[in-house]
């Protein structure tokens, strides 16, 4: 059994449904992942904003303009007139709770229940669409199973219960359509696994099932050597371990959610990255094999702090670095880069969210600096660190302005944190040294 995610873009168009019909009507049985239709995320975290902000008359006009959208598509995509009635009630209803959620007070749970709406949506459609088609197909509510624990981590244990439970129950279906994306948390509540999430269902999802395979189909064909939006003459990278693959999606390739690749990993399952607009060509493998060695790709992460503790008189004594560490584990907070020197330790943290109390509790003992608007670029391949051609690197780091570097926390991996403002001429300017060969 494959599992197959198809994300926004993949079901934003009625010619794209069309085309993600003919990709999983292949015969064979599988699990169908879907986001919401591009844009409608983006329109519903837009809802609860303007209600957070009391602008209700705002909110409902982001309402009305998303629910007029709709009924061009369900007139387009739909044929039979019953059909078309059953799939506008379904709409209508989503809009309609839509409409009396803005009298409810924000809070976390009202945004959780708005943005859940997008999928819902999608997978309802599609679902009566394939059926329109004649394809076997039904639909698995993942609220019904997708569940995260207390520690916000995917509770595999429930979920592949009761995902093999509802399959069992349900009539036999060629096709299992599901929602990505939404979950319950440990207590019951509609939650979601952040923004970009269903990537993340589909690993979770094939890992529980033991799926032979794992297909991300979106809007490029792979990951591409560097952040297409940014950089010029990008080229897809036809295989990546899954090593190279999870630093790459942690450290900003947009194309995959940050905890994709953990799943399947842990499970061993190939996950294919494949184009929807262009079925034909390769796309990405990522397996446990890799190969060439040497700087494969580059991504970069924003909404980094760096946070430079210094201390004349504990630094190099017996546990000060314990004690920096705990106050970073009291609050939660992970740390992704770190580098020490004779007077001071210097550390970037991407949540900010007790960014106050971990300075606080740091000034007891430091001197605490705090640089907000900073950037990790990612530098990845098998054996970075050790690789020939990864001098050409450092001859670049003279034009670049880098605040700090890790190289050798791990062979796959070497990073560089610059200022947010210098990210995009420090892309293009890693691309032309390190990938066109050019010489500084
Ligand atoms: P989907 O809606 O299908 O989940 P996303 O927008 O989340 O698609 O991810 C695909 C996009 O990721 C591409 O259109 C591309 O602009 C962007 N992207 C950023 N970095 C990379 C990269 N290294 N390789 C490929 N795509 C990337
Ligand atoms: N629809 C959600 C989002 O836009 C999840 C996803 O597309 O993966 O973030
Ligand atoms: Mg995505």
């Amino acid at each position: 059994m494959k599992v197959l995610k198809f994300g926004g873009t993949s079901v934003g168009s009625i010619k794209n449904i069309k085309s993600v019909k003919e990709i999983i009507n292949d015969g064979d049985r599988k699990i169908v992942v879907l986001s919401a239709m591009s844009g409608t995320t983006n329109a519903l975290v837009e809802i609860s904003e303007q209600i957070k902000l009391g602008a209700l008359d705002v909110a409902i006009q982001y309402i009305e303009n998303l629910s007029a959208k709709y009924e061009i598509v369900i007139d387009e995509l739909f044929e039979c007139s019953e059909t078309k009635q059953q799939v506008s009630n379904y709409i209508d209803n989503v809009f309609e709770h839509l409409r009396k959620l803005t009298a409810e007070k924000h809070t976390v749970f009202l945004y959780n229940k708005i943005v859940s709406q997008g999928e819902l949506m999608s997978t309802f459609m599609f679902t009566k669409f394939l059926n329109q088609e004649g394809v076997n197909a039904q639909l698995l509510p993942a609220l019904d199973f997708m569940r995260v624990d207390k520690s916000n981590e995917p509770d595999d244990f429930y979920i592949k219960q009761n995902l093999q439970r509802i399959i069992h129950e349900n009539l036999p279906a060629e096709i299992y359509i599901t929602q990505g994306f939404i979950c319950l948390d440990a207590y019951g509540n509609i939650a979601n696994l952040q923004r970009g999430g269903s990537d993340y269902t589909a690993t979770i999802i094939g890992a529980v099932m033991e799926a032979d395979e794992v297909q991300i189909w979106t809007d490029i064909d792979g990951m591409h050597n560097n952040d297409p939006r940014i950089v010029d003459n990008t080229h897809a990278i036809s295989n990546l371990s899954f090593d190279e693959a999870a630093e790459l999606a942690y450290f900003g390739a947009k194309i995959l959610h940050p905890q994709t690749v953990m799943p399947a990993r842990e499970a061993n399952i190939p996950v294919r990255l494949k184009n929807t607009m262009d079925p034909a060509s390769y796309g990405t493998l990522i397996s446990e094999n890799t190969d060439g060695e040497g700087i494969k790709a580059i991504a970069a992460k924003d909404n980094i702090i760096a946070i430079k503790i210094k201390s004349a008189r504990m630094l190099l004594a017996h546990g000060f670095l314990k004690k920096v560490f705990e106050i970073f584990e009291k609050y939660e907070t992970p740390i992704d880069m770190i580098t020490t020197s004779e007077i001071a330790v210097s550390l970037t943290i991407d949540n900010d969210a007790n960014l106050d109390s971990i300075v606080e509790e740091l000034k007891k003992f430091s001197l605490v600096e705090v640089d907000n608007n900073q950037s990790i670029i990612c530098l990845v391949g098998k054996e970075v660190v050790k690789h020939h051609e990864t001098h050409r690197l450092f001859q670049v780091l003279q034009d670049l302005s880098v605040r700090m570097i890790s190289y050798g926390g791990s062979n796959n991996n070497i990073s560089l944190l610059v200022n947010t403002n210098d990210k995009v001429s420090a892309l293009k300017h890693l691309n032309k040294y390190v990938f066109e060969f050019e010489t500084v």
